[in-house]
């Protein structure tokens, strides 16, 4: 916590000394508190080529700018450094210019979640914690129980009646508690904040907890010193309950601070179709409406997103732009981007793709532009919809009678 200045209320702005508090006394638990540094001693230290000689390879990389001690213990699972890697294939398919994806599919439990999972754990081990909870019915908790065990953490997971099976099975391999409420997800969060205060274990929430965002503006970071510092015209990014998109702006805005990046991407936010009441909030300018969640893409499927005025601010801050993408879409940009990237992408992360391509579509986003789309999920997370994205194989005779005019009719044979 040595750059870290203050905590302020996002609602009243009142600051305060960076104690063990997570919401702001006076507003509340609507009062998200943000973390803010002391950027002029961080700039005399983190320049670009301290940076380059660094050869932590992972979001530690950048630990002033994270809001924990300088002796904390981290966990040994990778989270962070993501590859970014270039897809002119897609680009092509696109009709944008360059196009580059960001796999953090490829983070240690699987999802953009480790990023922020990954402070929470260090955040409750300074507190002398031994349990973490969350409730979540994917991605996050997923990514709670995996960072827990690697620092050797116990995890008590919430999860309402619905949460997909697979997700269900990853906690429980990771050694997690695990509570399925016969309720709502609102239920099972409740439930969870109470069992936090009555036992005072820590509390792996984003709604609440200050310190998890820091860890997802790491993603913002990395692809400014991925691409040599030069932010691409566009970053595009799904969004659910909104922090992710919030996190990755708060990156860009940092560099800008400290002098490492002189000009700032633009932010393309991506809901999907079924679930936009963030798209609506950004058009309509007014608060945001609850709406029921329907769409394949669970990890986006908020109706009732806690972060929504953060990712407003920062899409509209960015002079960037809000889109929605139907299940249809998704779907297809699952197939395309596999077909023409070898990145496998969860639905919520192939609405990223989507999105660059219905903005491209759109003219929104010029055809001389340079894109990112950040894959936030790996698509083994969600096999039955990948199976519907991605069909059947060809059913064969073992006489290979068929084997011909099959491969006849996918042209790979004259
Ligand atoms: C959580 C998540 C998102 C969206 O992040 P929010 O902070 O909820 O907006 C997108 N994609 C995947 C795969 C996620 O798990």
């Amino acid at each position: 916590m040595e750059f870290v200045e203050s905590l302020v209320c996002v609602l009243c702005g009142g600051a305060y000394a960076p104690r063990a508090l997570f919401t702001c006394p006076r507003c509340g638990i609507r009062g998200i508190l943000d973390v803010r540094y002391d950027y002029r001693a961080i700039a005399r230290r983190l320049t670009r080529r301290a940076l380059s000689a660094r050869r932590e390879l992972s979001q530690w990389r950048y630990r002033e700018l994270l809001p924990i001690g300088p002796h904390s213990a981290i966990p040994l699972l990778q989270a962070g450094w993501s590859p970014l890697t270039l897809a002119p294939a897609l680009a092509r398919h696109l009709g944008i210019r360059k196009v580059y994806l960001k796999d953090d599919g490829r983070n240690a439990t699987g999802s953009l979640k480790d990023r922020a999972s990954a402070l929470a754990v260090v955040k409750a081990r300074e507190h002398h914690k031994k349990i973490i909870a969350c409730a979540s019915t994917g991605n996050a908790a997923s990514s709670c129980a995996g960072m827990a065990a690697s620092l050797g953490l116990r995890s008590v997971i919430f999860v309402p009646e619905r949460a997909p099976e697979p997700k269900v099975t990853q906690l429980l391999v990771f050694g997690a508690a695990v509570l399925r409420v016969r309720g709502s997800y609102e239920q099972a969060f409740q439930l969870c904040q109470q069992a936090c205060e009555r036992w005072g274990w820590y509390n792996r929430n984003c709604a609440i907890n200050p310190y998890l965002v820091e860890g997802k503006k790491t993603a913002g970071l990395e692809i400014a010193e991925q691409l040599a510092w030069e932010p691409p015209d566009w970053v595009a990014v799904s969004v659910g309950d909104g922090c992710t998109v919030a996190g990755v702006w708060k990156g860009f805005r940092e560099l800008l601070e400290l002098g490492l990046i002189s000009r700032m991407p633009r932010i393309l936010g991506v809901q999907a179709a079924g679930a936009a009441p963030i798209t609506a909030a950004f058009r309509s300018g007014e608060a945001l409406q609850p709406i029921e969640p329907r769409t394949i893409a669970d990890s986006i499927a908020v109706g009732v997103p806690r972060n929504w005025k953060k990712a407003v601010v920062a899409v509209r801050e960015s002079g960037g732009a809000m889109i929605d993408v139907t299940d249809e879409e998704i779907l297809e940009a699952m197939r395309y981007t596999g077909r023409l990237t070898g990145i496998f992408a969860e639905p919520a992360a192939a609405a990223a793709v989507a999105g660059l391509r219905r903005a491209a579509a759109e003219g929104l986003i010029s055809q001389r532009a340079t894109a990112v789309a950040l894959i936030t999920g790996n698509g083994l997370k969600d096999i039955q919809s990948a199976r519907t994205a991605a069909g059947r194989p060809y059913e064969l005779a073992p006489d290979g009678r068929e084997l011909e005019g099959f491969l006849q009719e996918q042209g790979l044979v004259p």
